[in-house]
């Protein structure tokens, strides 16, 4: 059988390219220190920003939904699958953002098939940040809308853009609130001027934003006292949330509409108990702890100036996703693959997620992080950086 022979000779050309790589498998959960090969290596890749992935009140509310409810929930919310703690995380979420309503999805993945798949009709045009997640980027094709894209926060290209397109019925501004690979923050009140200047809807993807900017980590839009003029604000529960999950808060209208016809609400079974649960714990943690936050910015900020000092191009960054900048693919490979020799994870990202030339080596600073681990991963930085001559 010569099916998918061809597949076989595409790995060899992803090996070639210095592309090639399967998922670290770790014996242990959360971190920062875990464990891989019986190895100890402390984790500066993983999303799990204020160190929720473990935290006692949200295992606690896991084991009990889990002894009450069961594992499953058992069906799509429409049939049968929307439980009390589906409709309490959905009400707290909204009282937290500061919208009307908000919606579960079981990703953010899939949170944003099912907003842009849905929202957006062949007489609109949807006009996104070209560093925009692929999730969005994905979304956006299950649809008919006209596409178009801006240079990275260039907001004289978006305007370019908003004066050609009167002509669509809605016109739609989407972006990143952190973008995930560079760590910067988007233009949020430029956007918004420049929405209400020309009568667009704006869409922000607090991803790496939840749990992060903003009071107690309400988004972007708190971050900028933007509150009230973002028509959807979609966020992840995957990641500071500590648990998975998606949500996109707005109006009640919203929120209606994506219960009827958003594919992936209506076709996919819902969060299993455990899961809504320990979302659910997650927002109150996240109301009455916000040292975790606190900490984790002291952190982020002292370790991403001290790199800066040891002569390290950190890019961009401005929030605890901190990119080393090293190269071409396979160089940044074997950075990535040197560091983790020295017991430090931080993941080679490279083409096409990023620019050729622009390989990085991302680091994710945590609210669990001690100032002796940054300095671990910092000293191994330095020997790996002196290897490569990074340092100048
Ligand atoms: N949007 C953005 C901007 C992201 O960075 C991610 C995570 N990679 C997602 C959506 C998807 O979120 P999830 O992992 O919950 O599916």
């Amino acid at each position: 059988m010569a099916g998918l022979d061809g597949l076989k000779d595409e790995l060899e050309e992803l090996k070639r390219q210095g592309r090639y790589r399967l998922p670290a498998v770790w014996e242990s959960g959360s971190g920062p220190w875990m464990e891989m090969g019986g190895r100890r290596i402390l984790q500066m890749a993983s999303n799990n920003y204020l160190g929720l992935t473990d935290h006692p009140r949200m295992k606690q509310a896991a084991i009990e939904a889990i002894e009450k409810y069961g594992v499953g929930s058992g069906s799509v919310r429409t049939i049968s699958g929307t439980l009390d703690i589906h409709d309490q995380l959905e009400r707290e979420l909204a009282e937290f953002k500061g919208t009307e309503a908000a919606l579960v999805f079981q990703s953010g993945f899939t949170t944003n098939q099912g907003v842009f798949g849905t929202l957006l009709q062949p007489d609109d045009v949807v006009i996104s940040d070209e560093l925009n997640h692929a999730s969005i980027i994905d979304g956006i094709r299950l649809t008919k809308a006209a596409r178009r894209i801006f240079k990275h926060k260039d907001m004289n290209q978006l305007e370019e853009i908003l004066k050609e397109s009167g002509s669509f019925n809605r016109r739609y501004i989407v972006t990143d609130g952190v973008f995930s690979m560079d760590g910067d923050i988007a233009p949020l009140p430029d956007i918004v001027e420049l929405a209400e200047r020309y009568d667009a809807i704006v869409c922000v993807d607090d991803a790496h934003a939840s749990g992060v900017l903003g009071k107690n980590g309400k988004g972007t839009t708190d971050h900028f006292g933007l509150n009230g003029r973002v028509h959807i604000q979609i966020g992840t529960l995957s990641k500071a949330v500590g648990v998975v999950g998606g949500y996109a808060a707005g109006s009640l209208a919203l929120k209606e509409y994506l219960i009827h016809k958003a594919r992936p609400f209506l076709f996919s079974t819902s969060q299993t108990p455990a899961v809504a649960a320990s979302c659910l714990e997650a927002i109150r943690v996240l109301r009455s702890s916000p040292e975790l936050g606190e900490r984790m910015w002291a952190s982020a900020n002292s370790f991403r100036s001290q790199l800066q000092a040891d002569g390290f191009d950190t890019g961009a960054s401005e929030t605890p996703i901190i990119p080393i900048v090293v190269g071409e693919a396979a160089r940044t490979m074997e950075f990535s693959a040197r560091l983790l020799e020295e017991g430090v994870f931080a993941p080679a990202i490279v083409y096409p997620t990023v620019a050729a030339d622009k390989g990085r080596v991302r680091f994710i600073i945590t609210a669990s992080h001690t100032a002796e681990d940054l300095e671990f991963a910092r000293q191994a930085l330095l020997k790996v950086g002196r290897e490569f001559g990074l340092l100048g």
